[in-house]
């Protein structure tokens, strides 16, 4: 089946636009500038740019871009294993069906532990993870878990990354309160692809390359994607095809990504990272992100804890709006003592900072760490939302929304050195801003939150 990712178009754009003039390559960027984003053609111009000097330039406007849509918000959530079942056979990845070890979903009650341990880390964003076995991790399974980690406590938004499946199922998913459902291609190279998914119904390329259509279609509103980047070499092919995709759902459902995440392959059990060809280098990975960001100006980037510090932390200068923190990576992982742990994960982690350090660090850089979950609450979602960003008009919601649960987050979990940062940091950015209604209706909101209210938002 002919689909919208044609491998010899992609590539016929990347030799038409090999060895791009300086002169293409500050076109392509004085386009970018302007925050609409980019045609395919000065995508292919910016991937293929090898002038340190330009490079430099593009990764200097990818940051000018971030700072100028999303302000110096970002995002913290953190990632929730329930289930390592998988009949699927990915080959890099630690849950496939050949690693033979004891597997289990997580009860109610034990959901309901591994929620009160991210709480006591200030969370209020979770991504919910699991592996595809219909038969030992039924969707209805993971509808309940959904309502399971609501009860359990103050979760207040859930992100999905769940296998792709049916638009039945997603219409029974959008009836959960759910956040984004996230689905990562892997690789948008079909043979590729084909390869590293063998004989598994996760191998079915079509399957997984429409399963956003397919939710969409089911009525979910916001939808996350991403290439695994390190399973196909030529990373220029999957920024390009990752765009495409973003062009065929804003084509068919009105609304592109809502947020991309950019995973890079880690070792994991079972597997080894010189069985895959060639590797991504720090230095191409921050190439991908940088053309993602001005590609893409509204959409959400997302960094894991695969990443190093050092790495993460240069990325939110230059693109990135969502980190995870404090990440497990595990079924049960958060709940069990990490000394004497059995658990299998699904791949290492590189970046094992606590949220309370992680959001330290990123108020010493002048970020604004955020665990505002309004959006999907507002309704504002899917292109309602994409209207407001591009309207510039997302810093009056986010920056307060930010503002105020940086200080619910401190009053509840924050030490001495935090209560100082986040009260300069809050006069600091309270005074920026100029709407004087809602600077002072930011203001009663915090002073309310510090005497204990909790969960305000505009
Ligand atoms: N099982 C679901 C699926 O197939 O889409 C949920 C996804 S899984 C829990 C989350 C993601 O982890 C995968 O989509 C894959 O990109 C990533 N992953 C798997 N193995 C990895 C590895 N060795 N290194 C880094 N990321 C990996």
């Amino acid at each position: 089946m002919e689909t919208f990712i044609q491998i010899d178009h992609i590539e016929a754009l990347l030799k038409h636009h090999f060895n791009p003039t300086e002169s293409e390559v500050l076109s392509a960027l004085n386009h970018a500038k302007e925050g609409k984003g980019l045609t395919y053609d000065e995508i292919a111009v910016l991937l293929n740019t090898e002038d340190e000097i330009l490079l430099q330039q593009i990764f200097k406007t990818a940051g000018e871009i971030k700072d100028k849509i999303y302000g110096n918000r970002v995002v913290l959530f953190a990632p929730l294993y329930i289930s390592d079942y998988c009949k699927n056979n990915c080959t890099y990845c630690g849950y496939k069906r050949d690693n033979i070890f004891p597997r289990r979903k997580l009860s109610r009650e034990e959901i309901h532990q591994e929620v009160k341990v991210l709480e006591a880390l200030g969370h209020k964003r979770l991504a919910l993870e699991v592996g595809e076995d219909e038969d030992n991790c039924p969707f209805d399974y993971v509808l309940d878990a959904i309502d399971w980690i609501y009860e359990a406590g103050d979760i207040r938004r859930i992100n999905v990354n769940i296998a792709a499946t049916t638009v039945d199922n997603y219409k029974r998913l959008h009836g959960k309160k759910i956040g984004t459902y996230i689905l990562f291609q892997e690789t948008y190279h079909r043979p590729t692809y084909e390869k590293l998914h063998p004989q598994s119904l996760k191998g079915d390329y079509e399957r997984q390359l429409y399963a956003h259509h397919r939710a969409m279609e089911g009525g979910i509103e916001d939808v996350g994607g991403g290439v695994l980047y390190g399973l196909y070499p030529n990373w220029k092919f999957e920024v390009l095809a990752q765009i495409m995709h973003n062009e065929d759902l804003e084509r068919t459902s009105g609304v592109g990504f809502h947020t991309i995440s950019i995973p890079r392959l880690k070792k994991a059990v079972g597997m080894e990272l010189d069985q895959f060809e060639k590797g991504i280098t720090d230095f191409e990975f921050k190439r991908i992100v940088t053309i993602l960001r001005l590609a893409l100006p509204y959409t959400g980037m997302i960094l894991s804890t695969r990443e190093t510090q050092e790495i993460r932390t240069d990325l939110i200068h230059h693109g990135i709006s969502q980190v995870s923190a404090g990440s497990q990576t595990g079924v049960g992982s958060y709940s069990e003592s990490q000394e004497d742990s059995q658990v299998t994960t699904q791949f290492e982690v590189s970046d094992d900072r606590s949220p309370i350090e992680v959001i330290k660090s990123l108020l010493k850089m002048d970020f604004l760490p955020s665990y505002c979950t309004a959006c999907y609450r507002m309704g504002r979602t899917g292109d309602a939302f994409m209207e407001i960003v591009k309207a510039g008009r997302i810093g009056e919601m986010c920056h307060p929304n930010a503002l105020m649960t940086l200080n619910e987050y401190c009053l509840q979990y924050g030490d001495d050195e935090l209560r100082k940062l986040v009260d300069d940091f809050t006069q600091k950015e309270l005074a920026l801003i100029k709407n004087l209604v809602l600077k002072a209706k930011v203001t009663e909101n915090i002073r309310l939150i510090k005497l204990g209210v909790k969960d305000l938002y505009v």
